[in-house]
């Protein structure tokens, strides 16, 4: 039998530095990179039993390739009124996001802002991610019609308190996220805003809702000092802000909690107990003088955790920005290396799902697949020899300085397709 054409696929080569666990990177001088897996470097096995022959076609990188980002906390609606804060939590959710979440009602400037921050997006080398709409179904469509790129995505719900331009009954909450969870399938997040935005019966349906269609749950936790004693007062008979969440069943393996930083010994506990990932983001807690969220803690308990850029609070998208941050607030109390930051920062949904349908007590992230690839242009100092993964990855943190042209030369998806290359 004549043999078929070979299938072409496009394979990165150069040199490498692939965080492969939170403590140790590979690194090659000059490499073929055939997945986006744990062992990039080996070649797939094609050609036999059927399977179609492969033929790879290098695409020769002069900088340096890395797994692409995954921003796992961002609210695409405030990209605007990044750089505005200073102001603690609440006052800056009246004055700021909230005003902004409202003009997304309107669907033609929804379509506009999302192109603008999926055009953004990808120049700071972000492929994946956890992305929060304003509360109008339109906003999660207009994100998905610009190309903006998550994996899970969810409109706040927000059925109580302020303001009343975006407060909806909860019937109406759940039609639209009925409606949605047909279009955006598993990629739809419940994502009740926070402990304020719903009363007990809200965070009870969303806890159901999520569970009846096995979806992710993202929302915001103890983030500010003001926050917190708001929560106590509008919950008198939970224990504490977790607990709100814990008595409605929200709490479990497929819950991101953003933030986290006012908690007791007992809520720590719990976040453990039930298995809760928590997305660390130090440069919104930075911008807003949230505090320091303690590290340690989560160390201590061996909690998963990821990073988030929290946009429009946290004032920049690109992940460097917010790997600088955990490189230097955490200081001696929990110290974080470059490999540790990047792997963070790398974290797939694949990953996360591994670990949320874990059928034993393993409560590490294993198994890495990652989203896609980035190549950072070459730091100056950093040869083609270095084998020290901890110094080319902060050399690259250290040539970022605030804007992405500065480090990212080019952004791949898992195939090695390009999305985007810096002019
Ligand atoms: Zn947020």
């Amino acid at each position: 039998m004549p043999d078929r054409d070979p299938a072409v696929r496009p394979v990165l080569q150069g040199q490498c530095v692939w965080p492969v666990t939170p403590n140790r990177a590979l690194v090659e001088g000059d490499a073929s990179l055939f997945t986006a897996y744990d062992d990039p470097f080996r070649r797939p096995e094609a050609g036999f039993l059927g399977l179609p022959r492969v033929e790879f076609l290098p695409i020769h990188v002069e900088g340096i390739i890395a797994p692409a980002f995954v921003d796992w906390h961002f609210h695409y609606v405030q990209q605007r009124v990044t750089r505005h804060t200073g102001k603690p939590l609440l006052r800056w959710l009246r004055e700021d996001a909230w005003p902004e979440e409202a003009k997304f009602s309107d669907r033609a400037f929804a379509e506009v802002a999302a192109q603008g921050f999926a055009r953004q997006q990808l120049a700071a080398g972000t492929v994946a991610g956890a992305c929060w709409g304003s509360p109008h179904a339109s906003s999660l469509r207009a994100a998905r019609a610009a190309g903006l790129r998550y994996s899970l995505i969810g409109p706040p719900v927000m059925t109580q308190g302020e303001p009343p331009s975006l407060v909806a009954p909860l019937a109406s909450c759940l039609e639209d996220l009925k409606a949605l969870q047909i279009e955006f399938e598993e990629a739809l997040a419940v994502s009740p805003r926070f402990a304020l935005s719903c009363d007990e019966q809200t965070l009870k349906e969303l806890a159901r809702f999520a569970f009846d269609y096995t979806l992710w749950v993202q929302t915001h936790l103890a983030e500010n000092q003001e926050e917190v004693a708001a929560v106590a007062k509008a919950f008198p008979k939970a224990r504490s802000y977790t607990d709100v969440y814990d008595q409605a069943g929200l709490l479990t393996p497929r819950t991101l909690l953003a933030h986290c930083i006012h908690l007791s010994e007992f809520d720590w506990r719990a976040i453990k107990q039930r298995g809760c990932i928590v997305v660390h983001c130090p440069t919104s807690n930075e911008a807003l003088g949230s505090g320091r969220m303690p590290l340690e803690k989560v160390r201590a308990l061996d909690i998963p955790w990821v990073l988030g850029t929290d946009v429009g609070a946290g004032p920049d998208l690109c992940m460097l920005d917010v790997i600088e941050a955990v490189m230097r607030v955490h200081d001696w109390e929990a110290p974080v290396t470059a490999v540790e930051a990047f792997f963070r920062a790398t974290v797939s949904l694949e990953t996360l799902e591994t670990y949320a349908s874990r059928k034993s007590r393993i409560t590490r992230m294993l198994g890495t697949v990652r989203a896609g690839f980035i190549e950072f242009k070459r730091p100056v100092g950093i040869e083609r020899s270095e084998r020290d993964p901890e110094k080319i990855l902060e050399a690259i943190v250290r040539a970022y300085d605030g804007n992405p042209r500065n480090s990212i030369a080019a952004v791949y998806d898992a195939d090695c397709n390009l999305l985007y290359k810096n002019p």
